[in-house]
């Protein structure tokens, strides 16, 4: 019994059929192509999907549902993409009845953060935990957050929109239109973006790590305060939701042990839990697929 998995992000749509133990039977990617409307953009999302249940021989019977993930804003409720940044040519696109068009399986949509905490907890870095909060670190930020055993989505889906968390104001404008958001100051984006300026040429996150682990002070610095706005950020969340343990993914996030210990240890100095353990902080497991696993995960896994 196979979950369709559709995770729908700004360059390309990852779409897949993902059996009950997070097996990956088939995938395939589209481009998401800007140039045609969003309904052109289902119509080839349908034929994939067909073509992927074709060629594996997989009954519509045993299709359990389709899972779909996609960026926020967006209104679950309504089955909607609201006002992605990066999806511009699909505000207010009903996806979900789009999709219904072509097929009557059951249908769960939810943001891709919160699609991917529950991965996380279905076969990942959470499994154990009956609390905690996925924060996806990447073009912008973002997170997930299960509580009491169940996904928090809030009234429209848009839960743990922690991105626009305001971290330092006296930083310029965030696209949300405050000073100084989290993923203003912290993102693989923010990182870019204050490094290029600093050093009067282009440089990308990555290449602004290789310069301070080589030794460039500047680089260094940036970096440094990059962490602490990461670790301000965790504060902010234990604080709120009290969790078992923080999982971290995302492009940024594979710079791995140097973010991981600089984030602990800011943690550790300022959000003890009462029994005075620090809160773990520890990375996604999921890498590969995660998206399209999330997607799944809402249909295989039962989180309502
Ligand atoms: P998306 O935001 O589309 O989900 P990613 O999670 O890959 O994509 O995040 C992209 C951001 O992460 C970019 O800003 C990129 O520079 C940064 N990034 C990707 N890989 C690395 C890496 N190995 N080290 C540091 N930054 C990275
Ligand atoms: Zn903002």
């Amino acid at each position: 019994n196979y979950a369709i998995g559709i995770d729908i992000g700004g360059t390309k749509t990852a779409l897949g059929i993902i059996d009950p133990s997070g097996q990956v039977l088939a995938k395939t990617s589209l481009p998401t192509d800007h140039s045609v409307s969003p309904h052109v953009m289902v119509d080839r999302m349908a034929a994939a999907i067909q073509q992927m249940l074709m060629e594996h021989q997989v009954e519509e019977s045993n299709i359990l549902g389709i899972g779909i993930g996609a960026p926020g804003p967006l209104n679950t409720q309504k089955g909607e993409i609201t006002a992605p940044p990066n999806l511009k040519g699909w505000w207010n696109f009903p996806i979900v009845e789009s999709l219904q068009r072509h097929f009557s399986y059951k249908m769960a949509f939810e943001n891709d953060a919160t699609a991917a905490a529950l991965a996380e907890k279905w076969l990942g870095a959470a499994k154990d935990a009956e609390h905690f909060v996925f924060i996806t670190i990447s073009t912008g930020i973002g997170a997930g957050i299960f509580s009491h055993g169940r996904l928090i989505t809030g009234a429209t889906g848009n839960a743990g929109d922690v991105g626009h968390f305001v971290i330092d104001p006296s930083a310029g404008t965030c696209v949300c239109g405050q000073q100084g958001c989290w993923e203003y100051v912290a993102s693989g984006t923010a990182i870019a973006r204050q490094a290029s300026e600093l050093l009067g040429r282009d440089v990308t996150s990555k290449e602004v790590f290789a310069l301070a682990a080589d030794g460039h002070q500047e680089m260094k610095a940036l970096v440094d305060q990059v962490f602490r706005y990461i670790g301000i950020g965790c504060v902010t969340l234990i604080n709120t939701l009290d969790p078992e343990k923080l999982v971290i993914g995302g492009g940024v996030s594979q710079i791995g042990e140097p973010l991981f210990s600089a984030v602990r240890e800011y943690v550790s100095k300022y959000a003890l839990n009462p029994s005075g353990r620090s809160t773990p902080i520890v990375p996604a497991a999921l890498l590969q697929d995660a998206g399209l696993i999330g997607a799944a995960a809402l249909i295989h896994v039962d989180y309502k």
